[in-house]
């Protein structure tokens, strides 16, 4: 089964950065978008952005005290299929 490769993420980025930029007002430079969370691949057939899961808890001080900060981890979930077109990923590879 060969599945064509999807351009969504680009494609609504581009569109994105059209109408974002339309909604600036006044002179500016610099202007950038950008996905949040987006993960490059160096090979396969992947959504380079995927949801997360973070994780958080409270550590104990060696005293048997709770420590002031949470501890906080981000777990990313790969999906399997595209979530703009649907198309069902490829995967293999890896993660850059
Ligand atoms: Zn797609």
């Amino acid at each position: 089964m060969t599945t064509e490769k999807c351009n969504c993420f680009e494609d609504v980025l581009n569109r994105a950065k059209v109408e974002l930029k339309k909604q600036v007002k006044g002179e500016i430079t610099e202007f950038d978008v950008r996905w949040m969370n987006y993960s490059f691949f160096l090979s396969g057939d992947y959504s380079p952005v995927n949801p997360q899961l973070e994780m958080s808890y409270r550590e104990f001080k060696r005293s048997g005290e709770p420590k002031v900060n949470l501890t906080k981890k981000q777990i990313s979930i790969t999906c399997s299929y595209c979530p703009m077109c649907g198309r069902e990923l490829a995967k293999t590879g890896g993660e850059a």
